[in-house]
């Protein structure tokens, strides 16, 4: 019985957790396995797939299509991730293919290219509009004129033109030139005897190839080795001495050596979680740790001596970082240790170095792989242990389709290879904390720092009575500013940190109160000093800044808040000797800037590093005595329940920055709420305190981790289409679910309408309801028949409700 290939098809407006059945063309009846991208015929289309499966019956009827083209040559995924998709899509109401598409580095997304070809059946006057230089043409509609695109779909119906496609994959392999040759020693001796007099670098060039290796050799080695340029090579070539071939290579994304590190002498603390770590690593147990350990209590030393463990046993390790911790402060820290065997996955790559990194996993080149939330699906084999640092990071859950949190997907491949998972954070997440609680982790706290530094001072500045006693900038408190004049004296460095979340700083009209609005979205515009231009933070929109203000025309339109480049104008007035580095998401979007930025610090080229968010995390900078955060509390008014934990968190990761090596270090916290207890609680680094604290409160609120959340969401851009659709699938829910679950909305989203859409939202708070899932498939399976630009998401756990 032939066999028939099951394929999933990738059709956005079409799509189903089903795969069809296809035919399969004799030539390929044995090469084609599970894994394999393809193009089918799909209606009028040919559109790309994955082979998940084969079967010898099909309840199809008719004459069964076959499949077009075979895109790889080996599946791109083996049979673990084939697994791990099903199970992704199952638990975040995402399709199959989409999650496949998610665990694919981009290189790998098929790209359909189509090409529209003339045949003779078209008139002159047609060729000359439409192939005006004869040759067929791409077919892009994003590129081609409405017109030009209605006048090919017409000749195509009538058979003048036929279309063909083709895979983008073409300059995925970087190579490099090799040189090989095929004549024999010998020959290559007389040759070299008879240039030797009047061309010796013909003479050296046919020395070195003497001796080549039977498999090619760079051109630049051979260039370099043998003293000739590539124009000497070149001739050879021509001359038939040598031939040269495409070498396939890598991009290496680590344009600096690295100098290696051996292991530190741990301390009892590490010790005592290195040893229960790597008990499972040997035993091959799938059991599962949180290493909850203060700022600087040396977890990266843990996370390093428990990889090489399981290095030792022939396994191989992954580490999750957070994007924003992917600092090259870290890489290196695990490239030094690791060297060449280190792969490093992360948004910042290029395309082909991403497939580089991809490629050196999967066929088990590197065996380390260090990366951030999509590396979680790194094609790596024999795991022996998984990593996962700063677990509590937001930035783990992905906001698009599909929905995942790494942290699962993590755990869910640690049982896959009866591997230990490791979370590790000084300020754990309470759903994790509440896990551990119930026994579900072992908990390994480290609650020292490193020599038993002392955690830093942390002094809380209540900036009401600063403001009333008008002291001091808007920004900067009188103790602040006096703390960091102190800094400079004595030469030591000062992290300032402005909490960007829920803030911004934008016009307003000091007459009527006028507030520059994005006419896309429903927030105001930001204030840019460098280039003076205000701008959308959501959708991208510029526009003029004003100078009177749009509704009364009045002239005393000024901004209000603060953003990074206004406090940096700000201290520098105040304090004009001081060197200040800014590192923002506008200061460090070139390639590069980042780390040079970092290097700068490092050197003490600068005193003080002024930062969002992005600062917090993981620098370990041993001349920093000063930690300063600017406003503490402006994510504490947001409409989202974690608002607390975030603040705490923040304000925990950013003091940890100070007094890391010999000298003590000092934060202040400037803030408007100084009795809340997140800022409280900051003070002392009492993270356990803050745990019963927080879980008390979410068990008063009915929120997670007592409840599972899942929020649903629809938007459109007419309000009362989103409305609508709400409503309708609240209702469909409402039948699936018993009278304990706890309904929030429908309710517009807090900022209502982002990119010309209005968001409407409901969420389900529930602790136990078998039905839920059943329904919240069906409602999946229905927003494909949606109306036009209507968009409906499910969301499992969500960590955003704004
Ligand atoms: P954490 O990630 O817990 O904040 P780190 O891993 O960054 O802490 O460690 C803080 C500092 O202590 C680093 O500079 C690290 O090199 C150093 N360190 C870690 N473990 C040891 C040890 N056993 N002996 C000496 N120094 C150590
Ligand atoms: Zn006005
Ligand atoms: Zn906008």
């Amino acid at each position: 019985m032939a066999q028939i290939a099951q394929v999933l098809v990738d059709v956005p407006t079409m799509q189903t957790n089903d795969p069809y059945s296809y035919a399969i063309p004799d030539q390929l009846a044995d090469q084609l396995q599970p894994g394999m991208r393809v193009t089918v015929p799909f209606g009028h289309r040919v559109v790309s797939g994955v082979v998940v499966g084969f079967t010898t019956s099909t309840q199809y009827e008719g004459q069964l299509k076959s499949i077009r083209a075979v895109l790889d040559l080996a599946p791109v995924l083996n049979p673990e991730l084939q697994q791990l998709a099903d199970w992704l899509a199952q638990t975040t109401y995402a399709f199959r293919i989409t999650c496949i598409q998610t665990m694919l580095p981009n290189l790998l997304k098929a790209s359909v290219e189509r090409q529209i070809v003339p045949t003779n059946e078209l008139t002159a006057t047609e060729r000359a509009v439409y192939f005006p230089d004869g040759a067929a043409r791409d077919f892009d509609t994003s590129k081609l004129d409405t017109d030009t695109v209605a006048g090919l779909l017409k000749l195509r119906r009538a058979g003048k033109v036929t279309v063909t496609y083709q895979v983008k994959d073409k300059a995925s392999v970087k190579t490099t030139p090799g040189i090989t040759t095929s004549l024999a020693p010998q020959q290559l001796e007389d040759l070299k005897q008879s240039v030797a007099t009047r061309a010796p670098k013909q003479a050296a060039l046919l020395t070195y190839l003497q001796a080549l290796p039977d498999h090619p050799v760079p051109q630049a080695k051979v260039a370099h080795a043998a003293g000739v340029s590539s124009a000497v090579i070149r001739g050879a070539e021509t001359k038939g001495w040598l031939k040269r071939t495409p070498l396939e290579v890598y991009r290496d994304p680590f344009q600096q050596p690295v100098k290696p590190t051996t292991p530190l002498r741990l301390n009892a603390e590490q010790q005592a979680a290195v040893d229960a770590i790597t008990t499972a690593v040997t035993q091959r147990q799938a059991k599962n740790f949180l290493v909850e350990g203060v700022t600087g209590s040396g977890k990266t030393e843990v996370y390093l001596q428990s990889i090489a463990v399981a290095l030792q046993q022939g396994r191989s390790a992954l580490m999750l970082v957070p994007e924003i911790a992917l600092t090259p402060q870290m890489t290196n820290r695990v490239k030094a240790r690791f060297g060449q065997r280190v792969a490093v996955l992360h948004s910042g790559l290029s395309k082909g170095e991403q497939y580089d990194e991809w490629r050196r996993i999967d066929r088990g080149e590197a065996t380390v792989v260090v990366g951030a939330r999509s590396a979680v699906f790194a094609p790596i084999q024999h795991l022996g242990l998984i990593i996962m640092d700063e677990e509590h990071e937001s930035s783990y859950k992905q906001d698009e389709n599909p929905r995942y949190h790494a942290r699962d997907v993590a755990l869910w491949r640690g049982k896959y290879h009866d591997c230990p998972v490791v979370l590790g954070s000084a300020t754990p997440s309470l759903e994790t904390r509440a896990r551990a609680a119930k026994g579900l982790y072992t908990r390994l706290v480290l609650a020292h720092r490193i020599n038993d530094r002392p955690l830093p001072t942390v002094h809380i500045i209540d900036m009401r009575a600063e403001l009333k006693q008008h002291q001091g900038d808007d920004d900067f408190s009188a103790p602040l500013l006096t703390a960091i004049q102190d800094r400079l004296d004595r030469h030591e460095q000062v992290v300032l940190m402005l909490n960007r979340r829920g803030f911004s700083s934008f016009m307003m009209c000091r007459d009527c109160g006028f507030v520059l609005k994005c006419p896309n979205c429903d927030i105001s515009l930001t204030y840019h000093v460098n280039p003076r231009v205000m701008k959308c933070h959501y959708c991208g929109h510029e526009e003029a800044v004003p100078t009177v203000c749009p509704n009364c025309r009045s002239r005393k339109i000024r901004y209000y808040g603060t953003g990074t480049q206004k406090v940096e104008t700000a201290l520098q007035k105040l304090l004009p000797t001081a060197r200040i580095l800014r590192m923002d998401v506008d200061s460090t979007r070139r390639k590069g800037a980042h780390e040079k930025l970092l290097n700068q610090f490092g050197q003490h080229d600068a005193d003080i590093l002024l930062g969002t968010q992005m600062i917090a995390k993981g620098l370990d900078f041993p001349n920093v005595t000063l930690v300063g955060v600017l406003n503490a509390d402006t994510a504490l008014g947001l409409p989202d329940f974690r608002a607390s934990e975030r603040t705490f968190q923040l304000l925990t990761q950013v003091s940890g920055r100070a007094g890391r090596a010999e000298k003590p270090g000092e934060v202040y916290i400037q803030t408007f709420n100084p009795d809340h207890y997140a800022i409280q609680l900051a003070r002392t680094q009492d993270y356990e305190r803050f745990f019963v604290t927080e879980m008390h409160m979410r068990h008063q609120g009915n929120y997670p981790p007592y409840y599972y959340a899942i929020q649903l969401t629809a938007s459109h851009e007419d309000e009362s289409v989103a409305a609508k659709a709400m409503y309708q699938i609240l209702a469909a829910v409402k039948q699936g679910l018993s009278d304990q679950a706890i309904i929030l909305g429908p309710t517009p989203k807090a900022i209502a309408r982002v990119k010309r859409k209005y968001y409407y939202q409901v969420v389900i708070k529930y602790k136990h309801e078998p039905h839920l899932k059943a329904v919240l498939d069906q409602i999946r399976q229905g927003s494909q028949r949606a109306p036009r630009g209507l968009a409906v998401a499910i969301d499992a756990e969500p960590m955003n409700f704004m």
